[in-house]
């Protein structure tokens, strides 16, 4: 019955994928957000140093981007927001003809062209404010350059940090290294491999670590140097400045377990603070035992999941416990970010499931935002299942059918933010994004959605009203 699922998603994905095939410079553009991503080339590997200063808020950046042009071709746009001052760009080594529009870099190699098959490499070199004014998901109001920050750039947010091509289309290996003011610890995801503080330097790769943020140095800066060899989409990868206490282990099957959890978690002055006492009253207090708790369980629930799913996709585990409310949780890839407000086994359990849905299987087009969400809820309520079946260790679950059916009457009254129906998401992404948001999430895809997630046939789902569902059955108990 469940495997039934999976199936048919694969079968949806792979029909994506099919249809996203591009001919020789035709320009496939995404459907809910055409203005992000770009034609004409593949990128294979990121490269970057990156250094935040917290005086002024300042972001620096010296960026490699390898890629392959598909066309023939005098000018590749890039995406990457406007309002850094870039100081070389190259082509190459030649240096390079370029414009830029609020949110595209429009790059020239000068007198050669791009040509179809052929490798090349832009080298950038940029700084600047940190753009947080265009950025939709901070709340630029709470938000505190003394406290530090961390991405969060579903769905095409990478553009505001460095130059990509912001489309889960193209995704990329990421070699990178992230520099930090003393006080803070540099996360990221990926492989970490050094740890330099000042002129010491650390090989860390796969070796047994604990550090806590004031094992750090108290002046100068922190560098943590990390590789991501598995292929990865632009808005899954994330870096995040925050005092971070860290665990590294290694795990029986080899696996690489990297977390980080934030100091912020237990600061009185957290402006969630508030939200944090009205569920836990006193016991905020114990906010980061809570996290530490919490990372402890992801091997049990990535072999969980690996019993429906295969074997975990990648070499690396671990979570980002931010502090800060980032506004939910995000799959960034092999090392989920969890923020301040939503961190329970079981978002942990959606996020670790999209590990196989989302980013090793990723998106086409963000109108099927709902293939990604669908399946990783799903993963959640496997493992909610799955504590079911263990009650010598877990009292406290979400039995299947009751999980299933609040899953079943979340979409048909339009109250989640991911699903196709959901008016409250599509007025946001208007507000935040393109006008055309609401024509793609249509009535077909609402259905299809629907149909396959709680395996009821399209033909007993109604729309009534264009808006709410009706009728069709969660589940048959069998
Ligand atoms: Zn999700």
């Amino acid at each position: 019955m469940m495997k039934k699922i999976c199936l048919f998603l694969s079968i949806f994905l792979s029909m994506f994928y099919a249809s996203a095939a591009a001919a020789q410079n035709e320009c496939v553009r995404d459907s809910l957000f055409p203005g992000v991503g770009n034609c004409g080339y593949d990128v294979s590997d990121y490269d970057l140093n990156m250094e935040w200063k917290q005086e002024g808020d300042l972001w620096y950046v010296e960026e490699t981007i390898t890629f392959l042009s598909e066309w023939d071709t005098d000018e590749l746009s890039f995406d990457f927001i406007k309002g850094y001052e870039i100081t070389s760009l190259k082509i190459d080594g030649d240096p390079a003809g370029y414009e830029q529009t609020e949110n595209k870099l429009i790059v020239r190699h000068p007198g050669r062209g791009f040509a179809h098959d052929t490798a090349y490499k832009l080298y950038a070199v940029f700084h600047g404010k940190l753009q947080w004014e265009e950025y939709p998901l901070s709340d630029v109001e709470n938000r505190d350059p003394e406290k530090g920050f961390c991405m969060f750039n579903e769905p095409h947010m990478s553009r505001h940090f460095y130059i990509c091509n912001d489309h889960p289309k193209d995704r990329a290996a990421y070699h990178y290294s992230f520099t930090v003011p003393a006080g803070f610890t540099p996360a990221g995801v990926g492989r970490l491999t050094e740890i330099r503080e000042g002129n010491t330097v650390t090989p860390v790769n796969g070796i047994p670590l604990e550090r806590k943020q004031e094992e750090g140095p108290a002046e100068g800066t922190v560098t943590f140097t990390y590789e991501q060899e598995a292929e990865s989409a632009p808005y899954l990868f994330a870096v995040c400045a925050e005092p971070f206490d860290l665990k590294q282990q290694i795990l029986e099957d080899g696996k690489v377990q990297l977390d980080f959890v934030s100091r912020h978690l237990s600061d009185p002055e957290n402006p969630v603070k508030d939200q944090w006492e009205l569920y836990f009253d006193d016991d905020w207090k114990n906010m980061p035992e809570y996290a530490w708790e919490i990372t402890k369980k992801q091997p049990e629930i990535i072999r969980a999941l690996e019993s429906y799913f295969g074997p975990y996709p990648y070499d690396d585990l671990g979570f980002i416990l931010s502090g800060f409310d980032l506004g939910g949780a995000l799959e960034t890839q092999g090392r989920s970010i969890l923020d301040a407000l939503d961190f329970d086994d079981t978002v942990a359990s959606h996020e670790i499931a999209h590990q196989w849905v989302g980013d090793l299987i990723s998106l086409a087009d963000w109108s099927d935002l709902w293939l990604k969400e669908g399946a990783a809820e799903y993963g959640a309520v496997l493992w909610e299942e799955y504590k079911s079946e263990h009650p010598e260790k877990y009292d406290d679950f979400i039995p299947y059918d009751e999980f299933m059916r609040q899953i079943y009457e979340t979409v048909a009254n339009g109250e989640t933010g991911f699903y196709p129906l959901d008016n409250w998401a599509i007025s946001e992404l208007q507000s935040y994004y393109e006008e055309s948001a609401y024509e793609v999430l249509d009535h077909d895809a609402a259905v299809r959605s629907i149909s396959a997630f709680c395996q009821i046939p399209g033909d007993q789902i109604r729309l009534k009203n264009g808006e709410k569902i009706i009728g069709g059955h969660v589940r048959d108990t069998d």
